[in-house]
């Protein structure tokens, strides 16, 4: 069993509750306090206007302060009845009055609450001053008033108005009840649609999850169809299935170069095998010896050039090989590179031409002597007797623009696409006869593009080919 806390459902909903709960009670609190403060001041406000009455009926008789008949007289403790002339006094409100020592004269409270000891806690008020007052009852709290009673400008005495606080007490009793039953279901019910949301939202993911779970490493040519919106997760199944694409391909291409390499490696060292058999067949005159040891030895330079071209491969893809720019002369590099291969040319019978002025270009030298080698290279083995190659270039605005030219014997357009792939070769048979493994082209193509360059081919069968390079000439402003 999972640990549930361990769920991004769970949690999601545990900190939305979390969220909810501390904002419920915040809210709740301010209602109820202020909903508390209202209702004291209404009950003040009643108070204050009940006083404001008695103080403007209040007479006087024989100097002592006398409310009319009427207006009020003292309640018995037990007169709770209907027909009660004074019912407008009920135990939840009183009236006192006192006289200017104290004493009092009117005091509807009831006497279980004990009310008409407050006589003793107004001197203050006797002295001439308003005074609000909580006085605890036998079982509500009043809220009390007392205001000294003037006429002629002296203190006669003092009135006192008091009310309980007891419907206050029950409306608020009433609303924390509903605020405790509505808290917990509200909880409830937002846990519940939290936890449907969290994992309705999140249903894709546990889908990716298992579809995941079943791609095996061995075939990463299956995809994540899932079908989903162009949101978050829509993106991120799309990254992933982008990923595995790169991810297809360069594995494709591991395989297919390790497999090439092996059999590339294979055919020189199975000719070297069956030449060295033949031979220790039987004794064998002293050319003959040197015939198998002649074409064991073009065997070895082909292997030699076959592991110094992946070496070098690897390396670029290993990105280690540093690209060590400086000003390279185009024109020397061009007639260095030819005059190289000016034996081989002489061998086929093909005539070299240089059509270019002097210009420099910011490249690494090794690398772009390299890549004129390989082009001119191949153009002199694929042109037959009597042809000819030609190396042009023309400086551009800040570019440089290098074609090799050849009168050979052209690739026909299906092969074009796959020319610069490495190990692709147009006619294995044809090719390994002029010693080729389908790298050349392959090594050239990275050269021009770790220059940020570009190459191209433009080919007519039996007419002859145009290899371009387009490269940055990148030279700093002088
Ligand atoms: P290789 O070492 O076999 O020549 P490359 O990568 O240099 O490998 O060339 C790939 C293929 O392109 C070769 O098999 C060859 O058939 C073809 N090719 C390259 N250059 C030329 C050219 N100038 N004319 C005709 N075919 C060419």
């Amino acid at each position: 069993m999972r640990n549930p806390f361990r769920l991004i459902r769970v949690r999601l909903t545990l900190w939305h509750l979390l969220s909810l709960a501390l904002l419920l009670a915040a809210f709740s609190a301010g209602v109820y306090l202020s909903l508390r403060n209202a209702l004291h001041d209404n009950l003040e406000d009643s108070i204050q206007s009940r006083a404001d009455v008695l103080t403007r009926v209040m007479q006087v008789e024989n100097g002592l302060p006398v409310l009319p008949i009427g207006v009020a007289s003292p309640v018995t403790a037990n007169d709770d009845s209907d027909d009660d002339i004074e019912g407008e006094f009920d135990s939840k409100e009183f009236i006192q009055v006192l006289d200017n020592s104290g004493n009092l004269l009117l005091d509807t409270s009831d006497p279980e609450d004990e009310l008409s000891s407050l006589a003793g806690e107004i001197q203050a008020v006797l002295a001439g001053s308003t005074s609000w007052l909580n006085v605890r009852g036998d079982d509500d709290t009043f809220r009390v008033l007392a205001i000294p009673i003037e006429r002629d400008e002296s203190i006669i005495g003092a009135l006192v108005v008091g009310e309980s606080d007891e419907d206050i007490g029950e409306t608020l009793a009433s609303l924390t009840t509903i605020m405790g039953i509505a808290f917990p279901v509200a909880i409830l019910v937002a846990a519940l649609i939290g936890l449907l949301l969290a994992q309705r939202a999140l249903a894709p993911i546990d889908r990716i999850t298992r579809t995941v779970q079943q791609l095996s490493a061995k075939d990463l040519s299956q995809r994540l169809h899932l079908n989903l919106p162009d949101d978050e997760l829509g993106r991120l199944v799309r990254t992933f299935n982008d990923m595995l694409e790169r991810l297809d391909l360069a594995f494709q291409r591991q395989r297919q170069f390790t497999s090439d390499a092996s059999h590339e490696l294979r055919t020189p060292l199975t000719i070297i095998k069956g030449e060295t058999e033949v031979a220790l067949s039987r004794s064998r005159d002293v050319a003959d010896y040197q015939d198998v040891l002649g074409a064991i030895g073009e065997q070895s330079d082909r292997l030699i050039d076959l592991v110094h071209s992946l070496l070098l491969l690897a390396r670029a893809d290993a990105g280690e090989i540093p690209v060590q720019r400086g000003p390279v002369d185009v024109l020397a590099a061009v007639e260095i590179a030819i005059e190289q291969l000016r034996p081989l040319a002489d061998q086929h019978q093909v005539a070299l031409a240089v059509n270019g002025r002097a210009m420099t270009i910011m490249a690494d030298l090794t690398l772009f002597h390299q890549l004129l080698f390989n082009l001119l290279h191949n153009a002199i083995r694929h042109t037959p007797a009597h042809g000819s190659v030609r190396v042009e270039w023309s400086p551009g605005h800040d570019r440089l623009r290098l074609a090799v030219h050849d009168t050979g014997m052209g690739i026909a357009p299906e092969h074009l696409p796959r020319i610069f792939d490495r190990f692709y070769r147009v006619d294995t048979a044809r090719t390994r006869n002029v010693g080729g493994s389908g790298i050349g082209l392959a090594i050239c193509r990275w050269i021009v593009e770790a220059h940020d360059g570009s190459i191209s081919v433009v080919s007519e069968p039996g007419s002859g080919s145009i290899f371009t390079v387009d490269l940055p000439v990148n030279m700093p402003i002088p």
